[in-house]
């Protein structure tokens, strides 16, 4: 709308932002056309990260079953969670949910007269492609590096990779390693995965390094969710010991944690190693947790720093900013250049605070190791509500800036391209991998 009124610096500035197509580091979207998670989990999808709120606000898991069960009336959910709705419907994640729903379907308001058209739309969305609209016309994003979560009845297990599958107009299929959590499991299923046997601690190394390589070439990066379930303290663990807790496990012997612990971190460091020789960096959970009833001791990053040192050529995209501890991972990030920080689901949890990290990253940090941008949802309504809401807190980042003197309207824009493509497309190597997934799917036809 012409007002005629010039606009203001956050305005302009945010007209020009819009305009950068982003390099979306982390996202948990399906291809175009798979309805299979939103059939499954109807309104578990709907609300995504609004649940942890309503977690927060004490709701009462009976009453959430009810709201999340597949196959009720949609009004019905709402009146189940409706002594909880006001403590939510404030925060954060609703807003980022609303400025979705309104983008991409003009509801201006997840309400109960308007959540069974909402649910419609939602479904008629994902079957029909509105990927376009979302996330090309409305979000201006170039590529979006997924994590699709779930396996898919098409794939061949947990640990199978998209690859292929996963159409190159929006996205690149991270590696997910899906080999260190629960370590006995991980084992039968890698072995499953490569069909062969593997017998010892070599042979199981041998297997995720094979089954990493054959992805090697199309996989932006490595994803590790560790954080999830343990502590940040990877230690070095010799191959001799790590060889004799391999071969228990092997063996279906149980480990005590301890011993658990420690082959997971000799597999972290193997991980590491292999990042390095791929080139690719490892994207690490670090700090706040969804789903809440976690431990605060895993948002920590101090104890990090080990297998940071340890690891000097592997690059390390630290994720969420690992909130609340972000100004641990800026100082781990000045004093490493192995060390990136991710804003992916920040603007999203914490807006406010994330202009606030944003402000020191560009005070103490090359501008190049700030990946601005990552939607971490599940639909498209929230990596679009969540792009325009982190688009706007980075322009009043930057409009600051220049008000202060720190830098030039032109240099801002400079800052803006760098953080939400330039430096996220470099340290993933988007350019080189979209091609190798292109020339490989066109291949195969
Ligand atoms: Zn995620």
């Amino acid at each position: 709308m012409d007002t005629g009124q010039p606009a203001s610096l956050c305005g302009r500035l945010l007209a020009a932002i819009g305009a950068i197509p982003i390099v979306d580091t982390h996202e948990h979207l399906e291809e175009e056309g798979n309805t299979s998670r939103l059939e499954r989990s109807g309104w578990t999808l709907l609300l995504h990260y609004v649940q942890c709120d309503l977690v927060a606000a004490g709701v009462d898991g009976l009453a959430l079953q009810r709201a999340t069960a597949p196959g009720t009336a949609p009004e019905e959910r709402w009146d189940a969670l409706a002594p909880w709705w006001p403590a939510v419907s404030q925060g954060a994640y609703m807003r980022v949910l609303n400025r979705g729903l309104a983008a991409l379907h003009g509801v201006p308001s997840l309400s109960r007269g308007n959540v069974a058209e909402v649910e419609a739309r939602m479904r008629r969305t994902y079957a029909t492609g509105a990927y376009q609209k979302a996330l090309k016309d409305l979000a201006n994003i170039e590529v979006s590096l997924v994590d699709p979560l779930e396996p898919d009845p098409r794939d061949q297990g947990p640990l199978a990779h998209r690859g292929l599958a996963c159409d190159p107009t929006y996205f690149l299929c991270d590696y997910h390693e899906r080999v260190t959590g629960d370590l006995a499991n991980s084992h039968q299923r890698l072995a499953r995965r490569l069909g062969r046997e593997v017998g010892d601690l070599a042979a199981w190394k041998g297997a995720l390094a094979d089954d990493l390589a054959r992805v090697a070439a199309w996989a932006p990066a490595i994803k590790c969710t560790l954080g999830y379930s343990r502590a940040l303290d990877f230690e070095p663990v010799t191959e001799a010991d790590a060889a004799r807790l391999a071969a228990r496990t092997i063996a279906g012997q149980p480990l005590a944690e301890a011993e658990h612990k420690a082959l997971q971190d000799h597999f972290v460091d193997y991980l590491a190693d292999l990042g390095a020789e791929h080139g690719l960096p490892l994207m690490f959970h670090t700090g706040l947790h969804a789903g809440g009833g976690n431990f605060l001791e895993r948002t920590r990053l101090e104890p990090f720093t080990g297998l940071v040192r340890r690891h000097p050529r592997t690059r390390f995209d630290l994720f969420h900013i690992a909130y609340p501890n972000d100004r641990d991972a800026i100082v781990l990030a000045k004093y490493y250049g192995n060390v990136s920080l991710d804003f992916c689901w920040a603007w999203a949890f914490a807006p406010r605070d994330a202009e606030a990290t944003l402000h020191a990253c560009l005070d103490l940090l090359p501008v190049d190791k700030v990946c601005a941008f990552g939607g971490d949802y599940f639909h498209l309504e929230g990596a679009l509500g969540h792009s325009l809401v982190a688009r706007e807190g980075i322009a009043r980042v930057l409009a600051e800036r220049v008000e202060r003197g720190w830098l030039t309207e032109e240099g801002a824009l400079a800052v803006a391209l760098t953080i939400l493509h330039d430096g996220p497309a470099r340290l993933f190597r988007t350019a080189e991998k979209l091609a190798a997934v292109r020339a490989a799917r066109s291949a195969r036809v």
